[in-house]
Formats: structure tokens, C-alpha cells, sequence
């Protein structure tokens, strides 16, 4: 049975308008003055890049008064808050789940360990899925991905990202690797050389994809084995 693996942000939630509405708000609401005046610019950038992982040293005075006023704080419970399910995403997560396809959370860490769990609860996606997988780095993304191929060693894997750069590292080839276009990311012209990478615009477009697999394991009566 073939078995799913979807990445969260970007590909079945916009996050990237929640991101940018919940550090405005956050700000605003926790140090109003900064808001009118020049600082602000900074202030946004220095709570972004905090958010992102990608602090430097150069914003960390900024960074301690965003501490000391709660408003990284502010940021994380306003955030979940502003995520929006993309079009079809839980109606075919759902589908494909009442098919008895293996339905996998397969998404990177937010900035503190346990935080992407956290977001998956807050905006009720948390038991939309069999199992929910995290990973930190690019490293610790193909060590997971090689357990799921481990538990499901002869399925066919299919794995929607919105991040194509992900699937520059996988030579799975009884993997699906499928694009989910996004205004924010950019091609990998090298992928669509390949046999097993496809780009879609509407998660709607699995179920097709879902039906052709089906189609072809039916023809040669492959059997695919998981432990469950
Ligand atoms: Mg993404």
C-alpha cells in the first residue's frame, strides 16, 4: 500500500501570510512605540530571523527587549492561529487515509524542539495523520526518510513538498517526489529530468496520482509490505 509523506508548511497550510500577520501583531502589541517609529524595521527583521533559526549576533540586543517584553511569546500563540488550510488539503489527506493509504506527517522542526508538533495540535492537523515524523536538519531528514523506507521496504512513497531542493538528495526511486507549487520557491531544473518527479499547483491532483498507482500495481500485481 502506498504510503504518503507531506511536509506542513507551504504544502497543505499557508503559513508564510501567518508568519508575516502574527510578527506584525506581535510587535504591536508588545511594544506599541516601536511601531511609528524607524526601529521597527529591525525589530521585525531581528523577530523574523529569531523565528527562522537564523539569529545573528547583530540583533541580539534587539532580540533581549523582544524577550523581555513578551513578545516572542505573543508571536507563538498568535501564530497557529493565522495558518490556513490550503484548497482540498484535508479532503485529500482524508481520501487517501479512507483508501488505507499510510497518511505520514513528514515535516522539518520549528526553531525549539517539539515546536512543529505543537503548531500540528494547535491547528488540528495532529490526527489527520498515521504518524507525525520531524526532522531537524537535511542530515536528520534522509536518516528519517531511510526508516520510513525501512518500515515499508517494497511501497511506493510518495512525498509532497513544497520545497524541491528537499528532493535533489533522494535516489529512492520507488519514490514519487511530488512539487507543490509555491510563489515563495523556487524550481530545481534538474528534477524534471526525472521519471519519478512531477509538479502539481493543487494537492487535488494526488488523488489522480493516487488512482494511476493504483492502476499500475493492480497490472503487475506487485505486493508491497509494511509493518505497521
Ligand atoms: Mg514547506
Amino acid at each position: 500500500m502506498t504510503v504518503y509523506l507531506f511536509d506542513f508548511d507551504g504544502t497543505l497550510v499557508d503559513s508564510t501570510q501567518a508568519v508575516e500577520k502574527a510578527l506584525r501583531l506581535a510587535i504591536e502589541k508588545t511594544v506599541p512605540a516601536v511601531i511609528e517609529s524607524d526601529l521597527y524595521d529591525e525589530y521585525y527583521k531581528a523577530l523574523f530571523l529569531f523565528i527562522k533559526g537564523r539569529l545573528t549576533y547583530r540583533h541580539l540586543g534587539v532580540i533581549h527587549e523582544l524577550v523581555a517584553q513578551g513578545t516572542i511569546h505573543e508571536y507563538y500563540s498568535l501564530m497557529p492561529r493565522f495558518i490556513r488550510d490550503f484548497p482540498h488539503a484535508r479532503r485529500v489527506v482524508r481520501k487517501l487515509r479512507r483508501r488505507g493509504r499510510t497518511v505520514i506527517s513528514f515535516s522539518g522542526e520549528h526553531t525549539y524542539p517539539g515546536g512543529k508538533v505543537l503548531f500540528l495540535k494547535k491547528t488540528g492537523w495532529y490526527d489527520e495523520f498515521d504518524e507525525i515524523i520531524t526532522f531537524k536538519g537535511t542530515r536528520d531528514m534522509l536518516q528519517k526518510f531511510g526508516t520510513v523506507r525501512e518500515l515499508y521496504p517494497d511501497c511506493p512513497v510518495v512525498w509532497i513538498d513544497d520545497s524541491p531542493s528537499r528532493f535533489t538528495y533522494i535516489l529512492d526511486e520507488n519514490a514519487l517526489l511530488v512539487q507543490k507549487a509555491s510563489p515563495y520557491k523556487s524550481d530545481v531544473a534538474l528534477l524534471f529530468e526525472r521519471d519519478n518527479f512531477v509538479k502539481i499547483t493543487s494537492l487535488r491532483e494526488l488523488l489522480e496520482i493516487d488512482d494511476s498507482l493504483m492502476e499500475f500495481g493492480d497490472g503487475t500485481g506487485h505486493q508491497c509490505t509494511g509493518s505497521q
